[in-house]
């Protein structure tokens, strides 16, 4: 069964059904923390790697929403942020005095969601929460504030690999494994 990639995968970090069983979870938090919003909250896509996770999340909450995309261009092809993130697609929603709930696939250097939330709040959002899968920590080099009473939630801490699957890609592939995993090196280097 090699058509959809699976075998350029060194390890599954987190299988189809962990990942579902934590978005359930993600999904119950932020739906407490949303219930009696006086508006239905935005929540953002970051396209593409986060299109699997939006889908499989936004299902499970349980008050209306309303759901757009942002796209941002830093990554190319390469496994390597080039540091200088910009918007090329803008939200379609007025998210002025609204909840906006950020939608990520991975955290890294944080250059994305800090360039993110800043013109979110520009665009006068009430509170911006950011709800990722995955958060890699050793990687870190900006650190983002989010905005009034927003929140952050994050699906699961991940070691520093390069990781596909879920919607995640290398060179735009494997982003339909239902898992997410670890690139056998050679693939990419
Ligand atoms: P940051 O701006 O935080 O450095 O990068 C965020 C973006 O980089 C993520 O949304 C994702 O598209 C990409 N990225 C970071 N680490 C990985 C990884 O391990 N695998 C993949 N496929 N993309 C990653
Ligand atoms: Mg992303
Ligand atoms: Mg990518």
């Amino acid at each position: 069964m090699a058509l959809r990639g699976d075998d350029d995968i060194e390890e599954i970090l987190w299988t189809e059904e962990q990942i579902s069983r934590r978005v359930a979870a993600m999904a119950s938090q932020i739906s407490d923390d949303l219930n009696g919003a006086s508006s239905p909250p935005v929540f953002v896509g970051v396209a593409t790697g986060a299109f699997m996770f939006l889908a499989d999340l936004v299902k499970r909450i349980e008050v209306p929403v309303v759901v757009d995309f942002v796209r941002v261009e830093s990554y190319g092809s390469g496994t390597e942020s080039n540091g200088a993130p910009t918007i090329s697609w803008d939200v379609k929603n007025d998210v002025k005095g609204k909840h906006v709930v950020l939608v990520e696939d991975i955290v890294d250097t944080g250059n994305t969601l800090s360039c993110l939330i800043a013109h979110l709040q520009s665009k006068g959002a009430r509170s911006v929460s950011v709800c990722t899968l995955l958060d890699k920590p050793a990687r870190r080099k900006v650190n983002f504030e989010l905005v009034g009473e927003g929140k952050y939630y994050c699906g699961f801490e991940c070691p520093d690999y390069f990781v596909v699957g879920y919607g995640l890609d290398y060179a735009e592939l494997y982003r339909n494994l239902p898992y997410v995993g670890v690139l056998k090196p050679e693939i990419y280097k």
